[in-house]
């Protein structure tokens, strides 16, 4: 089955409403129909902050661009400062909501079990997902990158129904890679997205497991991302520092028009 490639920015939080705005015009200006691709390319998102999100939406109209999240709390209200709920981003308009970012669990206190509920409430919510997952240099060196993986995605799909993977996307991000400019080379992350593929065919189906797009993220940049989304089981890349600048991102987009 072909996959549709997904290219995915991940703006961290960067970019006020005006400088977002200005970015996806920007990045619509990369492309002659003045969009950032065609039907029949890959489909592009881009997750800016919460508060910009609307002018990045007002900034995207007319054009097949998706608008997410970076983060979504299970809870349907209630006390939890800081927190965003489904309902919220569903007001705002955001089709995909990125969870389990290595920020986020590095940073932020999130487990795999939060991540789970924020599956859970996403899903609910009617949102994609995009499900990060990924090993530190000290789990690589000690050659347990798969079974470190394997664990944070079954345990990020604890729940989640066959039907339900429709909507999940799995990003594999070594937490060596994110931000460093030391990418993970082709064969590494080729070697992990098909051990991926594989346990999704252990917890579902052959059906589900070929269907399901697994992105690469860490460092990925318009030099390497050709090579990358040319592996058989690379389905695309969650972008950060690269998705910040309009020809980067716009290389890469027409590299996985390519691929
Ligand atoms: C990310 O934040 O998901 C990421 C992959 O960042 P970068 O591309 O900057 O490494």
């Amino acid at each position: 089955m072909a996959r549709r490639k997904l290219i995915a920015g991940n703006w961290k939080m960067n970019m006020t409403a005006a400088a977002g705005a200005k970015l996806i015009q920007d990045i619509r200006a990369q492309f002659e129909c003045g969009c950032k691709g065609c039907a029949n390319g890959p489909e592009v998102l881009v997750c800016p902050p919460f508060t910009t999100i609307a002018a990045v939406i007002e900034a995207a109209k007319g054009c097949c661009l998706n608008v997410g999240a970076q983060n979504i709390h299970w809870a349907e209200k209630g006390a939890f400062t800081g927190e965003i709920s489904g309902d919220m981003l569903n007001e705002l308009g955001v089709s995909y909501v990125i969870i389990g970012h290595s920020e986020r669990r590095q940073y932020f206190g999130e487990t795999d079990q939060t991540v789970n509920q924020r599956v859970q409430a996403a899903l609910a919510h009617n949102l994609k997902v995009i499900i990060c997952v990924g090993e530190s240099l000290e789990q690589r060196t000690a050659g347990v990158t798969n079974a470190i993986i394997e664990g944070q995605v079954s345990k990020a799909l604890e729940g989640i129904t066959a039907e339900q993977m429709a909507n999940i996307v799995i990003a594999y991000e070594p937490i060596w890679a994110i931000g460093t400019g030391q990418v993970a080379t082709e064969e590494q992350a080729e070697d992990v997205h098909k051990a991926i593929r594989a346990l999704l065919k252990k917890l579902y189906s052959a059906a589900v497991a070929d269907a399901t797009r697994i992105l690469y993220g860490g460092s990925m940049n318009e030099k390497n991302a050709a090579g990358l989304l040319a592996q058989p089981d690379i389905d695309g890349g969650l972008i950060g520092g690269a998705s910040l600048k309009p020809e980067a991102f716009a290389t890469i987009i027409k590299a996985a028009l390519k691929a």
